[in-house]
């Protein structure tokens, strides 16, 4: 699975399947049943660690292949695979504001759900609509935004038993120039402050109550921690970067570090914003 993270780590999946549509998606999940195969769902890739032994059973991937976005009126509808930037930057063209949190975020529409993703400018949960879903028993079903249990990146998608195929946001008429504008400022500051370019999952763990998790492990000496190929990046403290042959292993054990470090200098305990997912000798994380 390495070449489907930007983590570029994890073993293979027994079965990875690539639907084109909702009824793909509907077949696939029923399929899996019959054979008794576990399910995992794929965007991009860019906010899970998959275990060096890789994932059992049957991998969903919903990528570009599934990935139609179109405007009515104030209404943005998306499939799953698209990415979340490109639905905003279309909803930009359009004038349509309510997106522009999405500069710099390399998943897909369904992983941003999923993680209800963010930045300073705002989330996913502001402007979405509904879903339309199909569920883990294989039945399709539209799911308003207030039944998903949206908070700060994180959902109650697994929970439920969803599989987002597609969604619909609503979305404020705004000018292109000041949508533009504050689109390129949130890029800017991306461009000096994070490791964009490397092979990293973003931030590896959420904020706390005390702020900005990056200055809390900056603070505590965590830039330049490292295990086997992952290190811990000297530009922002949060982001760990496989610098080349990481291990999953690497991963998880460096990040168990760099929570001890915290908890040991300021008493606050850290939770994993990536998501572990694969063959893992359980648990891989005591709190998350
Ligand atoms: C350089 C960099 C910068 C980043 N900056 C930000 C940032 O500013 N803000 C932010 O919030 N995140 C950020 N991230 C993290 C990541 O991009 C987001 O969390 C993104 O929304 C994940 O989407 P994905 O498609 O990659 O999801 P994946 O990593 O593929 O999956 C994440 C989770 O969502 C589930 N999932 C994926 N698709 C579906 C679906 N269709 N239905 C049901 N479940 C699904 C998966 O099972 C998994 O549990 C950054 C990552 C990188 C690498």
């Amino acid at each position: 699975m390495a070449r489907h993270t930007s983590f570029r780590i994890g073993g293979p999946a027994d079965l990875l399947a690539v639907p084109r549509s909702e009824s793909d998606v509907v077949s696939a999940v029923r399929w899996a049943i019959e054979k008794s195969l576990p399910l995992t769902v794929l965007g991009n890739g860019t906010n899970v660690l998959v275990a060096d032994r890789g994932i059992r059973g049957l991998v969903l991937l919903m990528d570009r292949n599934l990935a139609e976005i179109r405007i009515e009126g104030h209404v943005v509808y998306a499939e799953a695979g698209a990415p979340l930037l490109k639905v905003a930057m279309q909803s930009a063209r359009a004038g349509l504001s309510g997106l522009e949190f999405a500069e710099g975020i390399p998943g897909s529409l369904g992983g941003g759900i999923f993680m209800n993703a963010g930045t300073s400018l705002g989330e996913v949960k502001d402007s979405l609509i509904d879903v339309r879903a199909v569920t883990w028993s294989g039945d399709a079903a539209t799911v308003p935004v207030g039944d998903l249990g949206l908070a700060y990146r994180s959902s109650r998608i697994a929970e439920l038993g969803l599989i987002v195929v597609s969604a619909r946001f609503g979305l404020r008429p705004s000018s292109k120039e000041e949508i533009n504008a504050a689109m390129e400022r949130l890029r800017s500051h991306r461009v000096s402050n994070q490791p964009h370019w490397a092979r990293s999952a973003g931030c590896v763990f959420k904020n706390t109550e005390r702020g900005s998790t990056g200055r809390l492990l900056d603070e505590s000496g965590a830039k330049g921690m490292r295990r086997g190929g992952a290190v811990v990046s000297v530009l922002h403290a949060n982001f760990i970067v496989n610098e080349g042959g990481a291990t999953a292993e690497d991963v998880a054990g460096l990040m168990r570090e760099m929570a001890e470090l915290v908890l040991r200098k300021t008493g606050v305990a850290l939770t994993p914003e990536v998501r572990f997912i694969g063959d893992w000798d359980a648990p891989v994380w005591d709190n998350r």
